[in-house]
C-alpha cells in the first residue's frame, strides 16, 4: 500500500469515460462551447484494465465513473461490463442526468446503485443559462425513474451569487421531499476561474453564507461522516440530510483519498495540481510488468496532493473527471 507522510492513501478512484459533454456549464467551460471527445481516448477495455491494475496497485475500493458526461460515451456499455467483473465494493456514477431515463436499464444491469446527478437550479431559464445545453424536465424525469428503480440519488449543486443562489432552498426542499441528498459544492477555482479571480469572487458562495440561508427555513445539526469524506454532512430532523463540499471554507486535503484517471490515460493525484502521470502505455502490458511501474507513478501522484488546502488550478474539471 502506498501511504504518504500525512497517512494519506488512494482509496477512491474517479475514471473519466470521456471529456465530451452535452452541457457547457458556466463554471466548467468559459466560452459556452461544448467539449468534444479527445482524439486519443482509450478503448473501454484498456480503461477498465487501468481500473483493475489501480485496484491492485493502490488498494482502491470505490470507483466513480464520471466525465465529461459518461452517459454520452459510446464506450459506456463495454466499460460497465468490464468493470462489473472486478468485484469492487462500490461503483457509482456522476451524470448531468440528461440521458438518465434512457440509460437506466444499462446502469442497473451493471450493478450501479448510487448516482450523483448535477443540477444547479429548478428554474428552466436559469438552467439554460448555466448548463447551456440539455433540458431540465429530462433531468427531473431521469432522477424520478432512477429513484423509483431503487437507486440512491445525491444531487450536486454549485451555488453561485447572481446565478442560482435563490435556488438553494427550493432545490433543498425538492430533494428532501423525494429522498435525494443534496450536496452543495463550493465553486472551485478551476480552469478559467483559476485565471479570473474577479469572476470567481463575484460568484463564490461559502459555507457560512449557505448555512445561514438554509437556517432561515430549516433547523439542522451536523452529522457524522467518514474520515476521508469530502462533504460535511448535516441532518434536518424528520426531513433528511444535505451535504456541503466546502473545499474553500473547510479544506479536506489532509484526508483526501481521491485519485483520478482521465479518458486519455493520465493519472491525477490532486485537482489542485497540474501534474499528471501517463499510464496509457502500461495498460497493454501484462500485470507483472505493469504493476511495479504503476506503483512508481502512484508514489508521484500521491506527492502531488496539497498539504492542507485547495489552491485552484487551470485544468478543467471536465477533462480530468469531476
Ligand atoms: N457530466 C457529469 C455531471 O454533470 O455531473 C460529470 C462531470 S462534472 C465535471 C462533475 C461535477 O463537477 C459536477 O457536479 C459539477 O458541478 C462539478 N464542477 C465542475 N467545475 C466546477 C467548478 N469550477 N466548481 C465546482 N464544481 C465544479
Amino acid at each position: 500500500m502506498i501511504v504518504d507522510r500525512q497517512g494519506r492513501r488512494f482509496r477512491n478512484l474517479r475514471v473519466s469515460l470521456t471529456a465530451a459533454c452535452n452541457y457547457a456549464c458556466t463554471y466548467c467551460v468559459p466560452n459556452g462551447k461544448r467539449l468534444v471527445a479527445a482524439q486519443d481516448e482509450l478503448p473501454a477495455e484498456a480503461l477498465a484494465r487501468g481500473v483493475a491494475y489501480l485496484v491492485e496497485a493502490a488498494g482502491i475500493d470505490q470507483l466513480r465513473i464520471t466525465g465529461g458526461e459518461p452517459l454520452i460515451s459510446p464506450r459506456l456499455e463495454a466499460f460497465l461490463a468490464a468493470v462489473a467483473t472486478l468485484g469492487l465494493k462500490d461503483t457509482s456514477l456522476t451524470t448531468n442526468g440528461q440521458l438518465l431515463a434512457r440509460k437506466l436499464p444499462l446502469l442497473q444491469a451493471a450493478g450501479i446503485r448510487r448516482l450523483n446527478v448535477s443540477l444547479d437550479t429548478l428554474d428552466p431559464n436559469a438552467f439554460r443559462r448555466i448548463a447551456r445545453g440539455g433540458d431540465l424536465a429530462c433531468v427531473l424525469e431521469g432522477m424520478a425513474q432512477a429513484s423509483a428503480a431503487g437507486m440512491r440519488i445525491k444531487v450536486n449543486m454549485v451555488p453561485m451569487r447572481g446565478q442560482n443562489f435563490d435556488q438553494v432552498l427550493p432545490l433543498l426542499d425538492y430533494c428532501l421531499e423525494r429522498g435525494y441528498e443534496l450536496r452543495f459544492i463550493e465553486l472551485m477555482r478551476m480552469g478559467h476561474l483559476a485565471r479570473d479571480a474577479n469572476a470567481f469572487r463575484q460568484q463564490f458562495v461559502g459555507l457560512e453564507q449557505l448555512l445561514t440561508r438554509i437556517g432561515l427555513a430549516h433547523g439542522y445539526v451536523q452529522a457524522a461522516a467518514p474520515q476521508d469524506a469530502t462533504a460535511l454532512r448535516y441532518h434536518i430532523p424528520g426531513k433528511g440530510y444535505f451535504g456541503v463540499i466546502a473545499n474553500e471554507s473547510v479544506p479536506f486535503c489532509r484526508t483526501c483519498s481521491r485519485l483520478r484517471l482521465s479518458s486519455t490515460g493520465w493519472l491525477h493525484g490532486c485537482l489542485s495540481s497540474s501534474n499528471r502521470h501517463y499510464i496509457g502505455e502500461l495498460l497493454d502490458k501484462p500485470r507483472h510488468q505493469a504493476l511495479p511501474a504503476l506503483q512508481r507513478l502512484l508514489v508521484k501522484a500521491l506527492a502531488d496532493k496539497q498539504e492542507q488546502a485547495f489552491a485552484g488550478d487551470v485544468m478543467v474539471m471536465k477533462v480530468i473527471g469531476g
